[in-house]
C-alpha cells in the first residue's frame, strides 16, 4: 500500500496565504486551503491516500481532495515514502559552453590599500607584488583577450566585457584602446560588446568620466558608505581615508553619465553593519541608482570578519530594506536594493543551479599576462588556471572543474531547500574559508536560508499584489552572466 509523505519544499507565508517553494522544480506554488491541509497532515506523518482523504473529508469535498493530492504528487510536493530519494542527477552543460562574460584584470595594482581586500590582505591567493605576473596588462594582451572573447562567445551575438583590477582606472590608456578595438572587431564579426567596469572612484577625472559616458560603459563603484564608514577600511597607502576624494568625483560621474544606471557595491565588515544608513546615504545623499551589499570574504579570525551575531543583524536589516523594496515594487516605484531584485529574478525564472555562479562556465577572468582563470578573483592563480587567451579555454581543465564542483557532489547540500539558488555558494569564499573550492560554504547556511526566505516572501507578495512587476524578468538575461 502506497504511503504518502512530504516531498522537498519550503513553506512560507505571503499576502496572507501559504506558499511552497518546491525544491525539485525550483517553482513557487500558492496553496489553497485543501493543499495546505494535505501538506500539514503529511508533515506530521505519512498516510495512505484513503486515510488522508478520510481524515480531511469533513473539511473539503472528496473530489477536491483527490484532485489536490494528484496535483501535489505531480509537482513532487508529496510522494511515496517507500521510494528512496533518487540521487541528484548530474547533468553537465553542453560543451563547448559559450563565454558570455570576460572579466579583464587590466592591472593587479591599486592606489588604495583597503584593509580587507581579498587581493592584498592576509587572505590573498595571488602574490601581485612579487609574483611573475605583469602589474599592468599590455595593449597587445588586451587585444588578444578581445579576440579570445569574441571567439569563445560562440554563436552568441552579445559578449560582455568587464574591466576589473586592482584599480581598473590605473590602466585607463589600455582600457580606452580596448573598448575601441573590441567595438571594431565585434562589428566586423556581426557581434556586439557590452562594456562595464568596477572602480574605487579615486581616478574619475573629467576626461575619464567623459569617456565612460560617451561609450555607455556600465559602472559599479566600490564604496562602503558615509565618511566614517568609508574611511575605516578604504584607505590610501598612507592610511588616509578616501571619502573626501571619491564623493565629489562620484557625484560628477552621476551628473554626467546618465545613459546607464550606476550602482554601488558595498563590502560589509564587522564594524560597518548599519546597512539602512549606508543605503540611504548612497542613494539619497550621493544619488546612486542601486546599491548591492556583500559580506566581506575572509577567514574567520580577522578583525573585520562578521560574526554569527553580525550576520543576524545583516539579515534583520536586509529584511527591512526588502520590505521597503516590496512596497515600492507594489506601487511600481523604483527601489535601489539590488540584492533583493537579483534573487527575485532567479526565483521568477525557476533557476536551479548545478553551480553557484557562472565562474568557469560562461564567465572567466583574465590575468594581466593573458592567463584565463575561473573568475576575476582567481585571475593570476596558477592552480585555478583554465587556459590562456592565445590558446583558448582549456576544455579538459574546464570539464575536470565542472565534474568536481557539481551540486550533486556536495553531500551537505543534498537535503537543503535553498540548494537550487545557493548551490554551495561562491568558490572564492570557500577557498578563503576552507582552502578548497569544492567545499560548500556551510558557515553561511543560516544566513542564505534566512535571506532566501525573505526573498520568497517578497516574491509571493508581488505575485498577489502586482504580478506585472515580476513579468519584467521574463526578458532579462541571466543574473549569473551579468554578475561580477
Ligand atoms: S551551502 Fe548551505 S545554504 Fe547553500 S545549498 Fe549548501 S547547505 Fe544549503
Ligand atoms: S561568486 Fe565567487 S566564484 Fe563566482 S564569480 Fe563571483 S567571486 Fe567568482
Amino acid at each position: 500500500m502506497m504511503v504518502l509523505g512530504s516531498g522537498e519544499y519550503h513553506r512560507f507565508e505571503a499576502a496572507g496565504r501559504p506558499f511552497v517553494y518546491l525544491v525539485p522544480s525550483a517553482a513557487v506554488f500558492a496553496l489553497d486551503d485543501a493543499a495546505d491541509a494535505v501538506l500539514r497532515a503529511l508533515a506530521q506523518r505519512g498516510r495512505t491516500r484513503d486515510e488522508l482523504v478520510g481524515e480531511l473529508s469533513d473539511l473539503f469535498p472528496r473530489s477536491e481532495l483527490d484532485e489536490t493530492i494528484s496535483e501535489l504528487e505531480r509537482v513532487r510536493a508529496i510522494g511515496d515514502v517507500h521510494v528512496p530519494d533518487k540521487p541528484l542527477p548530474k547533468f553537465f552543460p553542453l560543451m563547448p559552453f559559450p563565454l558570455t562574460t570576460m572579466v579583464l584584470n587590466v592591472t593587479n595594482q591599486c592606489n588604495l590599500s583597503c584593509t580587507y581586500c581579498y587581493e592584498y590582505s592576509e587572505d590573498k591567493i595571488v602574490d601581485t607584488e612579487n609574483g611573475k605576473k605583469p602589474k599592468f596588462m599590455t595593449e597587445e594582451t588586451a587585444r588578444e583577450s578581445v579576440e579570445f572573447m569574441l571567439k569563445e562567445s560562440g554563436a552568441n551575438r552579445m559578449a560582455h566585457l568587464t574591466f576589473f583590477g586592482g584599480e581598473t582606472l590605473m590602466n585607463f590608456p589600455v582600457l580606452q584602446k580596448t573598448v575601441a578595438y573590441a567595438r571594431e572587431r565585434a562589428a566586423e564579426l556581426g557581434k556586439e560588446v557590452d562594456f562595464s567596469l568596477t572602480t574605487n572612484a579615486t581616478l574619475l577625472r573629467p576626461d575619464v568620466i567623459e569617456f565612460l559616458a560617451e561609450n555607455r560603459i556600465g559602472v559599479t563603484i566600490s564604496i562602503d558608505g558615509p565618511k566614517e564608514m568609508q574611511d575605516k577600511f578604504r584607505v590610501f597607502h598612507n592610511g588616509a581615508g578616501s571619502y573626501d576624494i571619491v564623493a565629489p568625483k562620484i557625484k560628477e560621474l552621476l551628473r554626467r553619465h546618465r545613459s546607464r544606471p550606476i550602482g554601488a557595491r558595498v563590502t560589509l565588515t564587522s564594524g560597518v553593519l548599519d546597512i539602512k544608513r549606508i543605503f540611504r546615504h548612497l542613494t539619497e545623499d550621493i544619488g546612486f541608482w542601486e546599491v548591492g551589499f556583500a559580506p566581506v570574504t575572509t577567514s574567520p579570525g580577522r578583525d573585520y570578519a562578521i560574526s554569527t551575531g553580525g550576520m543576524d543583524t545583516v539579515l534583520a536589516q536586509f529584511s527591512e530594506l526588502a520590505d521597503e523594496f516590496l512596497e515600492a515594487a507594489v506601487a511600481n516605484r523604483h527601489h535601489g536594493f539590488s540584492n533583493v531584485k537579483d534573487t527575485l529574478e532567479e526565483i521568477h525564472k525557476g533557476v536551479s543551479k548545478a553551480y553557484p555562479c557562472g565562474a568557469g562556465l560562461g564567465l572567466m577572468g583574465v590575468a594581466t599576462d593573458g592567463d584565463v582563470a575561473l573568475c576575476h578573483r582567481f585571475a593570476g592563480s596558477d592552480s585555478h588556471k583554465m587556459g590562456d587567451v592565445r590558446t583558448g579555454i582549456d576544455r579538459n581543465a574546464q570539464m575536470a572543474f565542472l565534474e568536481k564542483h557539481h551540486i550533486a557532489d556536495k553531500t551537505d547540500c543534498s537535503t537543503c531547500w535553498a540548494r537550487p539558488l545557493c548551490s554551495g555558494g561562491c568558490y572564492h569564499e570557500a577557498y578563503t574559508r576552507y582552502g578548497e573550492t569544492t567545499r560548500p560554504n556551510l558557515h553561511f547556511c543560516e544566513w542564505i536560508r534566512g535571506w532566501t526566505d525573505v526573498c520568497l516572501r517578497v516574491y509571493g507578495e508581488l505575485s498577489e499584489r502586482n504580478p506585472a512587476y515580476l513579468a519584467q524578468f521574463d526578458h532579462m538575461e541571466s543574473v549569473a552572466e551579468r554578475a561580477v
